[in-house]
């Protein structure tokens, strides 16, 4: 990690402007595909504290395509459901293990420790970040980004990109600079978090408390047997006063139990904000500075994480010359009606959070959450709009689905569509070994993964057909209920050929009869195709490059 006051370059392909989650993934990302950039952050250490603790499935999914996974399950905290209480009674629950997906559950881990990570990941690539110099105005042309950035000594300098990326947070001033309007609004509450250990504490420690009535406290263990308890900041009490209230409401949950050894609380406003857009030219925004939301149901940083993910492909295509610079108006198109759809929920949730102090109001809402979650439908449910995998860009112009039926055959499909998250499933034996393997071990690839779903040993086209399609586009995979014949062509490598041997990922797939599958390097599927046909993959990779 380079510090302030060095000589910037005065030119880089990015410029990445602030190392927060957001920013460290994009870099990361870029890394991957050997794009230079260069990432700046102003504060000269990052920040020692925690905002952020929950990561959600989806996100541990990217990590696992960042290589980063095993680092995180080490450091973090298995949290495997909530616990609704109401007046010191479990009144509902919610269970991350009925999710199909490699993570039924949600890591804890603050994001001081994320950003470790990730920093590490990047040093580990080759990149680094440059710290103490702050963007302070920008100016762009038809052919680039001219950026003045300031040290902290005092130093101007500027540095000349193709593309410039605002990761900069809640108040970007790269969203500021390019007079993009936000929309939004602040909580009226503050929001408060105290981290410490909680003696006595009688219930699950990989299960979150959520106390209803106020002084609403929620519980989310941490690594280390430790805890992080936020709460609703009303008045301005002094710390003991804060302690006493925390403790009192820690009665409440588990008779006993107390605070033992805790940080110093730290306050926060929040915000629900959107960017009317996300690109400006050549500059475009992700994570906080595109959008924010309330942290009650701990989205914000996954979602900064997840547009990274989805702008890091397609920006390394866009630099490399392999596609045109419209690819990237694909990026605004499928993450903004998710961070929309994210803001919304999170003032919903408010909403039923703001209860006044009183048992009817709290019945009231223990029986909407009641109804809600008595069901396994409904904790099914919720547990996936936790996980985050259900975002999908079925109505992205970047993906299609086609069947020789027409169309009202898609209609019938079962399994995931055009634009959804790629299920796992498994296992998958490797042709001539006896090692399985998951099918999201598969498509952790910079490119894109084409898998041929066949339901017999016959219908396959010779490999070369494969490698022409793709070139350097992606890699392919036959995946069938059959094993693979005893005579392959030469051109086809043993190992390509994978027996869905419980014939588990088929099902998962809803693959009946014969089909392609086409998945992005972010997981999404560009393509389900039936029967499978490479014409429509060639015609896919037209629309995507040209
Ligand atoms: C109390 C609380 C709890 C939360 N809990 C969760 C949770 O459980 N899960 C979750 O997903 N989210 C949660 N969030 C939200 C989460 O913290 C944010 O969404 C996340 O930090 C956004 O990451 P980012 O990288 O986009 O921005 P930031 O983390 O804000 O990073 C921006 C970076 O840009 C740098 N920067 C700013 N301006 C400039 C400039 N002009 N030049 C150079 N550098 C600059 C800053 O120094 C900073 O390092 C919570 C937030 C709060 C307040």
């Amino acid at each position: 990690m380079s510090n302030g006051n060095t000589r910037l370059p005065l030119y880089s392909p990015v410029l990445i402007v602030g190392a927060g989650p957001t920013g460290l993934t994009l870099a990361v990302e870029l890394s991957r595909r050997n794009i230079d950039f260069l990432l700046v952050d102003r504060r000269p250490e990052p920040l020692p504290f925690d905002r952020a603790t929950v990561i959600h499935s989806r996100s541990l999914e990217i990590f696992e395509s960042m290589g980063v996974i095993d680092a995180f399950l080490e450091r973090g905290h298995l949290m495997r459901g909530f616990n609704i209480f109401a007046y010191g009674q479990i009144v509902a629950q919610t269970d991350f293990n009925g999710l199909e997906c490699r993570h039924p559950y949600d890591l804890n881990l603050s994001e001081n420790e994320t950003e470790e990570i990730l920093t590490a990941r990047l040093v580990a690539l080759g990149g680094a970040v440059t710290r103490g110099w702050e963007l302070s105005s920008l100016e762009q042309s038809e052919s680039q980004v001219i950026a003045q950035l300031r040290s902290t000594d005092g130093t101007e300098q500027s540095v000349a990109a193709d593309w410039l990326v605002g990761t900069d947070g809640i108040h970007s001033r790269v969203r500021e600079a390019c007079g993009i309007d936000v929309d939004g609004h602040r909580y009226l509450r503050r929001w408060g978090v105290i981290d410490g250990q909680i003696q006595d504490w009688q219930h699950a420690p990989d299960r979150a408390a959520i106390q209803i009535e106020a002084p609403s406290l929620n519980p989310i263990p941490l690594p280390r047997g430790r805890w992080r308890i936020y709460f609703r900041d009303d008045d301005d009490i002094d710390n003991a006063a804060l302690l006493e209230q925390i403790n009192a409401g820690l009665e409440i949950l588990s008779p006993g139990s107390q605070l033992h050894e805790p940080d110093e609380p730290m306050l926060y406003h929040t915000y629900r904000q959107l960017s009317a857009h996300y690109q400006s030219g050549r500059v475009l925004l992700a994570g906080d500075a595109a959008h924010a939301c309330s942290p009650i149901e701990g989205h914000g940083m996954n979602m900064g994480i997840h547009d990274s993910f989805n702008l890091g492909w397609k920006l390394a295509l866009v630099i490399e010359g392999t596609a045109d610079a419209k690819l990237l108006a694909s990026y605004e198109q499928e993450r903004r009606p998710a961070a929309a759809a994210v803001g919304a929920s999170g003032d919903t949730a408010e909403e039923l959070r703001s209860i006044p102090d009183n048992p009817a109001a709290v019945e009231r809402v223990k029986r909407a959450l009641c109804a809600m979650l008595t069901t396994s439908r409904g904790q099914l449910q919720a547990a996936q709009a936790e996980s985050e995998l259900e975002f999908h860009y079925r109505d992205s112009p970047l993906v299609s689905g086609y069947h020789a039926a027409g169309d009202e055959a898609k209609q019938h499909w079962f399994g995931p569509l055009p634009g959804d998250c790629t299920p796992d499933a498994g296992p998958l034996m490797k042709s001539g070994t006896a090692e399985a393997i998951q099918l999201s071990q598969l498509i952790c690839n910079e490119g894109h993964s084409l898998l041929w779903m066949a339901t017999d040993q016959t219908e396959v086209p010779a490999f070369d057909e494969f490698h022409q399609i793709l070139q350097a586009c992606g890699v392919f995979w036959i995946i069938s209920t059959a094993c693979p014949p005893e005579f392959l062509p030469e051109s086809s490598p043993q190992e390509c050929w994978l027996h869905d041997i419980a014939g588990k990922v088929h099902a998962r797939f809803g693959v009946i009869d014969p089909s392609l599958f086409l998945i992005r390097p972010d997981g999404h599927i560009a393509l389900r195709c039936e029967p499978p046909e490479l014409t429509r993959v060639t015609s896919y990779f037209e629309t995507l490059l040209h």
